[in-house]
């Protein structure tokens, strides 16, 4: 099989689409289920009808894109990523997966490759959390990892439902039906540019994914008593603030103690009430956020931190509660699709690092209901979500060569 990749192309697909924009270009604006967004799918929907693929949306507004294959009763192999896009991101994020995708079909289809088992382009809806406050509301649909009911009910900062907004952008039908079957999928393989700095400092031109680390997030309030800064004494005061100090030195402790580099904790919102330079903090909000590739390690990282909290509120007499945001389980990247994406860039004479992806992707959903994986381009400086974002062609081609080699191989 003589497998090329039409680069230019490919480059100029990535562009047209970067144009589809509510920011001034090259800055990327499409947030889910907006005309810009719907506009950005339409494009990417031509271009797949245009390649022969089979069309269909389901009811959170996730398209699929199918090449059938010699035997269309087994599972198909999926690849896919998402087109939305923050307010003034780039024009690489997600996108290179959904072009790379097709381009890696079409290339297939030149070279004359006919595969046993359908192969199926996705776009995800809403990786970014921008609108609904949920990252990955598609992929994690899909999965089962988020209960249809709830997802419908949903509220954008405009208190509009994701029910009414998915109903106003033309996606219909019930979300309950938008989960997989078990088995649909035999593998999955996304192509996603790094956003870090790894691949370009270290001159290897793939990464290919073992694990994906996933966020727990914490909210914590901290109540203390305000008063004079100058009239209470020390040792009366119940400083909420002091308290959410301890209390982020300990997050940093408590993820330093798993001993591994996987292990990272921030905090990265502290915001101290009444906030005035003559008044002793009466209440602080915080919020953590603690990843990890490892569950069981992130959890011995979050109940260290649990009850760091509440010694230290013990200590200073303030009252501290903390909630459970979020806590997805990471997921290991399946051997078979390591394997695959292994073997194809070995059979194209191309280097590669095996590496975890600290950011979390659709993949992290779609490999609770099948076997997935993903492959990853340098971009410039490891700079993501901003307008200069950048790949460059040739990266983009060698990943989409990669992932070209890897699909015929699984849909064989
Ligand atoms: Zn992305």
């Amino acid at each position: 099989m003589q497998l090329a990749i039409d680069q230019q192309r490919l480059a100029w697909e990535l562009e047209a689409l970067g144009e589809i924009t509510d920011a001034l270009p090259p800055a990327v604006t499409r947030v889910v289920y907006t005309a810009v967004d719907l506009r950005g799918r339409e494009f990417v929907k031509k271009l797949c009808g245009e390649a022969g693929l089979e069309l269909r949306d389901d009811a959170a507004g996730n398209t699929f894109a199918r090449w059938a294959g010699g035997e269309p009763s087994l599972a198909a192999v999926g690849t896919g990523s998402h087109v939305d896009a923050l307010p003034s991101a780039g024009r690489y994020d997600g996108t290179v997966g959904v072009l790379g995708g097709l381009e890696a079909i079409r290339a297939l289809q030149r070279a004359g490759f006919r595969p046993k088992r359908s192969i199926e382009l996705l776009i995800f809806t809403s990786e970014e959390p921008t609108r609904f406050g949920i990252g990955c509301l598609g992929s994690r649909l899909l999965a089962g990892m988020l209960d249809a009911s709830a997802g419908a009910r949903l509220k954008d900062r405009d208190g509009i439902t994701l029910d009414e907004a998915r109903t106003a952008a033309g996606f219909a039908g019930s979300l309950e039906e938008v989960r997989l079957p078990a088995g649909y999928y035999s593998a999955f393989v996304e192509l996603h540019i790094e956003q870090g700095p790894l691949l370009e400092q270290r001159g290897v031109p793939l990464g290919i994914v073992t694990a994906i680390a996933a966020p727990s997030g914490l909210k914590i309030v901290i109540e203390g008593e305000g008063g004079h800064a100058g009239a209470v004494l020390m040792r009366d005061r119940r400083d909420a603030f002091l308290a959410a100090a301890e209390i982020s030195l300990a997050v940093e402790r408590s993820v330093l103690a798993t001993g591994s580099v996987d292990t990272v904790g921030t905090v990265g919102v502290c915001e101290v009430f009444p906030g005035a330079v003559n008044s002793i903090p009466s209440r602080v909000r915080m919020e953590v956020d603690v990843r990890d590739i490892e569950e069981s390690r992130r959890d011995s990282a979050l109940t260290k931190i649990y009850s760091a909290c509440e010694e230290i509120g013990k200590r200073r007499r303030v009252d501290v509660r903390s909630e459970v945001v979020n806590a997805d389980p990471p997921a290991q990247c399946a051997p078979v699709v390591v394997e695959a994406l292994v073997n194809a860039c070995n059979a194209h004479g191309l280097g590669y690092d095996r590496m975890i992806s600290r950011a979390y992707h659709d993949s992290l959903f779609m490999s609770r209901v099948a076997p997935a994986g993903m492959l990853f381009i340098p971009c410039r400086s490891g700079v993501s979500h901003r307008p200069d974002e950048y790949a460059s062609p040739e990266a983009i081609g060698q990943g989409t060569l990669v992932l070209a080699e890897a699909l015929a191989h699984l849909a064989s």
